[in-house]
Parts: structure tokens; C-alpha cells; sequence
């Protein structure tokens, strides 16, 4: 089958990627001149473990190839993908539609055959009958139809994701796209991996209300958090309590600095703004986008007390930037709120994370990157985790408080423990959602 996958960023160099694996012949296309030059030569430009080999594995086996030309790349091809960007539109929190437009728009102009137009970005209840009617307009002629096909895929698991879906949902309107969708997703139907077909509009409700919904759990946990702060309970055993309930399950119980990323802030931006448009106001989802704010300030109220009052002058090392581990994507990062609070209250602030510097560089100005948290704590007033790196969650402590000016410790992703750093020596700590020191 020939699949055109139009965008080639996290999502859609994965799908595109994983569709030439199930034995698909892909072309990937993407309008940024310089990211098809680097996929041409081999390169991945974004971080995610797996995705160099599993590329290039499938471009040597002929399955897979790159170009600027979308036209090229559409004709023949019975599924095409739109996998562009959808961020907030400036000032209304509305998702931005332009990039899927053009994209419809192109593709509609460049149809040679019968193809089904699949959108996989996150698109608002609607958008893809509005798909329909902008390539209708476009081209009158054309011999389509449209299917939505939200994608589920964690970033830094983005592959196994892919492979392996909890399921894949599927909106139609009819049998012809059903086949074609089904005849891309053969190999997990076949394994057995549950493929939900719906309508249009479910299929894109599907993706906000789950996302919506994580965000929730994430944000409630980070409330309770606060509250343990202020009543002696130790959130990490509150949360391992209630994730043993089957009915809760322990995902996305983990109380941290704030959600962030490509699709949590957007997508819950996305649906109040779509429930403001229809009268019916997301009022969970509202007061989640508020708490999610609030845990975010709170963070920079607890780096500042543990600063004996003030970070003025004063050396902080953050050890993590990203939204999670195991990307490099900085997209609404909880850092980008906190760091920027930093440096306008005097702090000098090192930075180290893994893969976060190529794109945090023009985010995060003012500060100092390092490459080793050794070195980013050296003569330091106090040391940040913000991310859950690997190679943060197995610090020598004791060597981290030796070499520190005044040995304080932010654990914001609950890694260590206050009896962990009294031991190393730290004069304060502290984590979320349990007993402080110092
Ligand atoms: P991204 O910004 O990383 O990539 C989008 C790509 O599309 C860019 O490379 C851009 O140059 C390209 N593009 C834009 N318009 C184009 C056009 N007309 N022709 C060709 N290329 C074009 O975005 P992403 O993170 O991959 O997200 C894409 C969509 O998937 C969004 O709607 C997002 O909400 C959704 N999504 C993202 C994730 C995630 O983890 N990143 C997960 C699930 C769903």
C-alpha cells in the first residue's frame, strides 16, 4: 500500500516510520527544507530512542523516503496523512487550523486516484468535515473521503507506542475508508490490538477527552500534594494507595512540577475553547488549566525557600529541562515558566539536560549550559531536578553536597527522599507533597 505522510515531526516521522515497518511504501513530507535535507542523509532531527534504526532499516529496504514535493508524494498514494502541527491559536486558545488547511488544500489540488485523507493531528470536533469541504472546493472533482485517525503515541516511547497500541481509533463515514484504514493497521489487526471505528466527530473527541482526562489525574494528584504539604501526609504513599484501586490505576499519579509538553496545555486550551464555542463550558478542564498554573508558581515559591528567602545572587543548578525524560521536545515545559521566574529574581542558573539544549538554547536565555550535573552544582546555593533524566535519578548525593556552596536540594519529581539527603549532607530539602527540611 502507498501511504504519503505529510509533516514529518514527532508524530508524523513515527507514523510514517512505523507504517514502512508494517511493509508500507512511505513517503514523508514535510515543507522545512532543512529537516528533509537531514532525513535524506540519514539523520533524525528530533530526539526519540529507536527511530534512527527503525528508519533506517526501512529507507535501506526501500519502504521509506523523504521529499519537500507533496504532490509526488500524493500521487498514487491510497492513504494520505496529515500529520502538521495544531498548536494554540495566539489570544484564544482555539487549536490552531491553519497548517491542516494548507495541507488539505495542497493535497486536494494534487489527487491523482481515489484516496482516503486521513488527518492524525489533533484536530477540534469538526475539522474534518471542514477537511472535506476545503478539498471539495479545491478540487470538485476529487475522488476521496476523509477519516480521523487521533494518535496516542508518548513522546520518548513514541515507537513501542505505535507498535503496540492500548488501540487505534478509527472515524469514517463510510465502508470504502474503513477498508482502506483497515488494510494500514493489518499488521496490528492482526495481532490483535483493539482498532475502534467510529464516526468522525467521536474519533476527534476521543483524543481531547483522554488527554483532557490526563491531564486531570496529573493536576488532582498535584493538588493533593499541596494539601499533604500543609497536613503531614507524604503524597507518595497517598498516591500508591489510591493507584492500587483498580478503578484508579497508578498512571499519571505521580505529583510533580506541573504538566507541560506538545499536547496536555494545548489540547486542554483546545477543548474549553470548544466548549465555550458550543455554551457548554469544560468547567473541570478550566479549573485544571488554572491548578496547572498554580503548581507551576508554586515551584518557583519552594526553589526560593530553599534559598533562605531569596535567589538573588544566588547559584542554582536545574538538572532537567524537557517535559519529561527521553525527548528533547521543550514545548510549554514547566521549566520555561520556572527558569525565566529564576533569572528575573537575580539567579545565576546552570543548566544541564541530555538532549534539551539544541531547542531550550533560544527558550531559556540567560543561562549558562553544562553538560555534567557534577559540574552544574559546583559552588551552587542549590540544586533543581525538574526532569526525571535517567542520569538524575541515580546521583552520588554525597558527592552532589560536597561540592556545593550551601547544599540545597529541590527533588520537584519526588526522586530521592529527606532521610536520602540528610544523609548526603544537604542542609535543606525538598519534594512535592512531602515534609520539607531546612
Ligand atoms: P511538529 O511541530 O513536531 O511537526 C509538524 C511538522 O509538520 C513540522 O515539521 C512542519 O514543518 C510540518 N508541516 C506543517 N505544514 C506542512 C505542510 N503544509 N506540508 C508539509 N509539512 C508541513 O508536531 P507534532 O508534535 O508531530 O504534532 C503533530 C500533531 O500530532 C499535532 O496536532 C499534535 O497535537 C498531535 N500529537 C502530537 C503528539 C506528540 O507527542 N508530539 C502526540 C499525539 C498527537
Amino acid at each position: 500500500m502507498k501511504i504519503a505522510m505529510i509533516g514529518t515531526g514527532y508524530v508524523g516521522l513515527v507514523s510514517g516510520v512505523c507504517f514502512s515497518d508494517f511493509g508500507h511504501d512511505v513517503v514523508c513530507v514535510d515543507k522545512d527544507p532543512a529537516k528533509i535535507e537531514m532525513l535524506e542523509a540519514g539523520k533524525v532531527p528530533i530526539y526519540e530512542p529507536g527511530l534512527d534504526a527503525l528508519m533506517a532499516k526501512n529507507v535501506a529496504a526501500g519502504r521509506l523516503s523523504f521529499s519537500g514535493d507533496l504532490a509526488k508524494a500524493v500521487d498514487g498514494a491510497e492513504a494520505i496523512f496529515i500529520a502538521v502541527g495544531t498548536p494554540t491559536r495566539r489570544g484564544d486558545g482555539h487549536a490552531d487550523l491553519t497548517y491542516v488547511m494548507a495541507a488539505a488544500e495542497e493535497i486536494a489540488t494534487a489527487l491523482t486516484g481515489y484516496a482516503v485523507i486521513v488527518t492524525k493531528s489533533t484536530v477540534p470536533v469538526g475539522t474534518n468535515r471542514q477537511v472535506k469541504h476545503v478539498v471539495s472546493k479545491a478540487n470538485p472533482d476529487a475522488e476521496y473521503d476523509v477519516a480521523s485517525n487521533p494518535e496516542f503515541l508518548r513522546e520518548g516511547a513514541a515507537i513501542d507506542d505505535f507498535m503496540r497500541p492500548d488501540r487505534v481509533v478509527v472515524g469514517v463515514q463510510n465502508d470504502r475508508a474503513a477498508d482502506v484504514m483497515a488494510e494500514v493497521y493489518r499488521p496490528l489487526y492482526l495481532r490483535d490490538f483493539p482498532i475502534m471505528t467510529t464516526d468522525l466527530e467521536s474519533a476527534e473527541m476521543i483524543k481531547y477527552a483522554a488527554n483532557a482526562f490526563l491531564a486531570t489525574k496529573i493536576t488532582f494528584i498535584n493538588e493533593i500534594a499541596a494539601l499533604c504539604e500543609r497536613t503531614g501526609a507524604d503524597v507518595k504513599m497517598v498516591s500508591k494507595g489510591m493507584g492500587l484501586d483498580g478503578r484508579i490505576g497508578n498512571k499519571f499519579l505521580h505529583a510533580g512540577p506541573g504538566y507541560g509538553g506538545s499536547c496536555f496545555p494545548k489540547d486542554t486550551q483546545a477543548l474549553a475553547r470548544m466548549g465555550q464555542d458550543h455554551s457548554m463550558p469544560m468547567q473541570i478542564t478550566e479549573a485544571v488549566i488554572k491548578v496547572n498554573d498554580e503548581v507551576k508558581r508554586r515551584m518557583i515559591d519552594k526553589i526560593v525557600d530553599i534559598c533562605e528567602g531569596s535567589v538573588n545572587g544566588k547559584t542554582i543548578a536545574i538538572l532537567g529541562v524537557t517535559f519529561k525524560p527521553n525527548t528533547d521536545d521543550m514545548r510549554d515545559a514547566p521549566a520555561l515558566t520556572i527558569v525565566p521566574a529564576l533569572v528575573g529574581a537575580g539567579a545565576k542558573v546552570r543548566v544541564v539536560d541530555p538532549q534539551g539544549q539544541r531547542e531550550g538554547e533560544d527558550l531559556l536565555p540567560g543561562v549558562n549550559w553544562l553538560d555534567d550535573a557534577y559540574k552544574a552544582v559546583q559552588n551552587a546555593d542549590a540544586t533543581v531536578i525538574m526532569t526525571e533524566w535517567n542520569e538524575f535519578r541515580a546521583l552520588n548525593l554525597k558527592r552532589v553536597a560536597n561540592r556545593m556552596a550551601r547544599p540545597a536540594l529541590a527533588d520537584l519529581r519526588n526522586i530521592y527522599s529527606e532521610k536520602d539527603a540528610k544523609r548526603a549532607g544537604f542542609v535543606a530539602y525538598t519534594s512535592i507533597g512531602r515534609a520539607d527540611y531546612g
